[in-house]
């Protein structure tokens, strides 16, 4: 069963309901300041919409990892203000989670005005699912929105608990373009590229197993191409190279082989001695011996952007090389290019790739970029993500 659209709730009508709106404000922080606000941003059009309908709206959301702890330098408190910038109107703060004190400022809330509560992972009971919790979100709450598509793939109390317990729920806008979007690469235009990158097999072995049958081309780069270098017996020097990984490694390279997919892995390398932006690095078919590959050569390069001009589908996740480092940022520059010159429908999830992305000014150029690193790749696994269904009817 599908989940009821934010369109479809606005239709039915909000005006004086409390609306409790999970999203997704997790931003980074750099010294107490918001270091980018791209998620604050994104959540503000469903909040709008809501807003113009004349609903209450209880916007709740996580930041960081406190661990159950209330920890001030995690507060939601400079959020507040930021979106209210960004709103261009008041939103009011509640420094608890649930109880007598948010009780109240959600019932002193006025049509079209906003409340904000403080982080829900200051409660214990938050990562638990914990049905106390969950309860108390219900209570100061009518409708039930959720607008965070990156913690879709938890069942906690903000995201799951709290929706199985307000019969009127839907999906934010957000929420609703990332799984609108994220689809088509589930149900591909063919050829189907997947570019795979980062830093290591373990995080994303379940990724890499799924696509491997599915995607046409799996391009895979980074740091993670180590190990499956390793595994077929290529030498690596001091790349990042996880031993215990080789037989998932030959296992993924197995499957496409198995399904008749290409898995296509770097030809050259830009390889340093030591880990430094200003080491002097060269460009190698292999990496001898005592030096560590930090990125794909120019070579991988065209041949990753040729795939990507071919495709008329393309996901990627995780970048091709160190790309903090300038120097080593090459390899991830040449493949952005590439998939924001390709004609293919295109969906780039993964904090670090996103941030890649947008520091080289290209994310107009690309048809999607994903909120949700961890949620994005779950969704092209195939498996259904709990706060997703705990929408459904
Ligand atoms: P994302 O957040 O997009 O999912 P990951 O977190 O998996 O990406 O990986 C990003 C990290 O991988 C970056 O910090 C980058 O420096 C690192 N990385 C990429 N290639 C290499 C490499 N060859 N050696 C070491 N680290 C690498
Ligand atoms: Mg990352």
């Amino acid at each position: 069963m599908a989940s009821k659209t934010l369109d479809e709730l606005l239709a039915e009508g909000v005006r004086g309901q409390r609306v409790f709106v999970r999203a997704d404000l997790n931003v980074p922080l750099d010294g107490g300041r918001i270091g980018d606000d791209t998620r604050i941003r994104a959540a503000t059009g469903s909040l709008r919409r809501l807003l113009a309908g004349g609903a209450r709206v209880i916007l709740a959301s996580h930041l960081g990892r406190p661990k159950g702890e209330r920890k001030p330098e995690l507060s939601l408190a400079p959020i507040a203000e930021r979106l209210g910038e960004l709103l261009e109107r008041k939103v009011a703060f509640c420094p608890e989670v649930v109880g007598p004190l948010a009780q109240a400022a959600a019932d002193a809330l006025g049509d079209g005005e906003l409340l904000l509560l403080e982080n829900v992972r200051f409660e214990p009971g938050e990562t638990r699912n914990d049905d106390a919790l969950a309860k108390g979100f219900a209570e100061l709450a009518d409708v039930y929105v959720n607008d965070a598509f990156g913690t879709a793939h938890r069942a906690h109390a903000s995201t799951v608990g709290v929706a199985r317990l307000v019969s009127r729920r839907a999906a934010g806008d957000l929420l609703r373009a990332e799984l609108e979007h994220l689809k088509v690469v589930r149900e591909p235009e063919r050829p189907l590229l997947c570019l795979l990158g980062g830093a290591k097999v373990s995080d994303k072995l379940a990724v890499l197993e799924a696509l491997a049958p599915h995607a046409d081309v799996l391009a895979i780069g980074g740091a993670m191409a180590y190990t499956f270098l390793a595994a077929r017996g290529e030498p690596t020097g001091t790349s990042l190279v996880e031993p215990d990984r080789l037989d998932d490694a030959r296992r993924v390279e197995e499957a496409a082989a198995k399904a008749g997919r290409k898995l296509l892995l770097p030809t050259d390398h830009v390889v340093v001695e030591k880990l430094e932006p200003d080491a002097p690095s060269e460009i190698r078919a292999q990496v001898p011996e005592g030096l560590m590959g930090v990125d794909i050569g120019p070579e991988t390069a065209a041949t990753f952007a040729a795939e990507a001009a071919a495709a008329r589908t393309i996901f990627w996740n995780g970048p091709m090389g160190v790309f903090e480092m300038d120097a080593f940022a090459k390899g991830t520059e040449a493949v952005a290019n590439a998939v924001a010159s390709s004609a293919a429908r295109s969906v780039v999830g993964g904090g670090d790739s996103v941030a890649a992305i947008n520091r080289l000014a290209l994310g107009d150029r690309i048809g999607h970029l994903s909120t949700g690193g961890g949620a994005s790749l779950e969704f092209v696994q195939g498996k259904t993500l709990p706060g997703v269904a705990a929408l459904e009817d």
